[in-house]
């Protein structure tokens, strides 16, 4: 089902009820693979043709879409006035509004500008029993009642069918520059992170075990990539302060300039789905592996090295290969795993095990993002759903009593 209005997808979900369907909201398709495998499926609910500008005061810096509009159209239209959603998700043609929020996607210029809750301000949502509710409002000083749009990301389309977003915006960075350092380890690079880098204000701070843009070459230590935006003297300044400080610390760095520093800039924002089974890059042992694991693990900055580390010598052991690329200063760690070629795919599944075991110890979460289909029956992706567990069930019933909305997609089955 294509929905075209509110009205449609009101309709939908109201007969969805009577006729106890099951309902999958879907934008691009882009990103179906987060999450589990919904326990039933019966419509799936396209919004991408409900993609209207509804409502742009570039004076006010507010912005109304309808849900089903892809992230770059928007970027696109706010470009014309010199500004954006402070908002880089991976591919950005190919996520829609209304899964940018369900799927709470951000990329590396979350260390500095946040996510999509901290630019929401307005929300309307289709329930499953086919009433519209909005939340928030269009104006940036909001404060009736409770703030529910927040309620919605990262929600995974369990709880209602977004069909409009109100976001505050801003104005684009005049200048940006991407510098690149290089150490040794993992450990070298996060302490000149978290000591040095630190005191500046980088726009990002992204670690990674490969070069971004040449993906194909043999990893070779750890490099730092430090993401500097405003204006012209401000990133000016700051390149200059990292010069002196990699200096001291006798790092090989590198500046990265106009179109280059746009490429890489592109290839960080794009790694949790580049590579195979994704539809950017190449990589060497990863682009001939059939099957790749992808997880997200979250810890806290200052253990990102000792994940990395671990992780690196465990997965040399059992003659894998893995990429990594954090956000270094959110404690963020993607890795991708490859296998060997003609290795057993259920390889990963003990792998999983030894990585749930490790964050565990390190009081951290791994989601699984992506997996061989025929292996998702057999992890949990979420992983150990903890405390919240009780509220986040308590939400879903009283929201889905009649859990139409994407059933099993969800922590715990929600
Ligand atoms: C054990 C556990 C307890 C949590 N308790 C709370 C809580 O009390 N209050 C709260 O606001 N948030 C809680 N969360 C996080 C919440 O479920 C969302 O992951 C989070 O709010 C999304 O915001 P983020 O920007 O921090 O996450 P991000 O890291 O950006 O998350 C990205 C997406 O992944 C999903 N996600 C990733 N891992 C998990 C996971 N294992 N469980 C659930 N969702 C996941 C989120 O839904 C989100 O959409 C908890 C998560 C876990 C794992």
């Amino acid at each position: 089902m294509s929905a075209t209005s509110l009205e449609q997808v009101s309709d939908t979900l109201r007969r969805a009820g009577e006729y106890e369907l099951a309902v999958a909201p879907v934008g691009l398709g882009a990103f179906l693979h987060l999450g589990g495998r919904p326990r039933r499926y019966d419509v799936a609910l396209c919004l991408d043709r409900l993609n209207s500008l509804v409502d742009y005061q570039p004076t006010d810096m507010t912005v109304t879409v309808e849900a089903g509009m892809p992230v770059s159209q928007l970027q696109a239209v706010l470009g014309e006035n010199g500004q954006w959603l402070p908002l880089d998700p991976p591919s950005p043609d190919r996520v829609t509004i209304g899964g940018l929020i369900a799927t709470n996607l951000n990329g590396p210029a979350r260390l500095s500008q946040g996510t999509v809750r901290d630019f929401l301000i307005g929300l309307r949502v289709v329930r499953p029993d086919g009433s519209v509710v909005k939340g928030g409002g269009r104006v940036v000083k909001n404060v009736a009642g409770y703030d529910v749009a927040k309620l919605y990301c990262g929600s995974f389309g369990t709880l209602g069918v977004i069909v409009e977003a109100t976001f505050k915006i801003r104005p684009r960075p005049e200048a940006q520059a991407v510098v690149m350092l290089h150490f040794p380890s993992a450990d070298q690079a996060m302490q000149f992170a978290l000591q040095q880098i630190a005191a500046l204000q980088p726009f990002f701070l992204e670690l990674s075990n490969c070069d971004p843009v040449r993906p194909a070459e043999a990893p070779s230590g750890f490099r730092l990539l430090v993401g500097l935006a405003g204006v012209a003297q401000e990133v000016d300044y700051q390149r200059r302060r990292l010069t002196e400080l990699a200096g001291q610390a006798g790092c090989r760095l590198e500046h990265i300039q106009g179109q280059a520093a746009h490429a890489l800039t592109l290839a960080l924002r794009d790694f949790p789905v580049s590579g195979p089974a994704g539809s950017v890059g190449d990589d060497d042992q990863l682009s001939k592996s059939p099957t790749v694991l992808r997880c997200k693990t979250s810890l806290l900055s200052d253990q990102v090295a000792e994940f990395c580390t671990r992780v690196e010598e465990e997965v040399g052991l059992r003659g894998l290969t893995v990429r990594f690329q954090a956000r270094a200063g959110n404690g963020i760690v993607y890795s991708r795993f490859a296998l060997p070629e003609g290795a057993p795919p259920d390889q990963f599944v003990s792998l999983l095990d030894w990585l749930r075991i490790l964050v565990k110890k390190m009081h951290g979460y791994i989601v699984v993002e992506q997996i061989d289909p025929d292996l998702k029956d057999r992890v949990d992706v979420w992983g150990p759903s903890g405390g919240a567990f009780v509220l986040m069930k308590k939400l879903k019933d009283s929201f889905d009593p009649q859990q139409v909305l994407n059933p099993g997609r969800f922590v715990g089955g929600i």
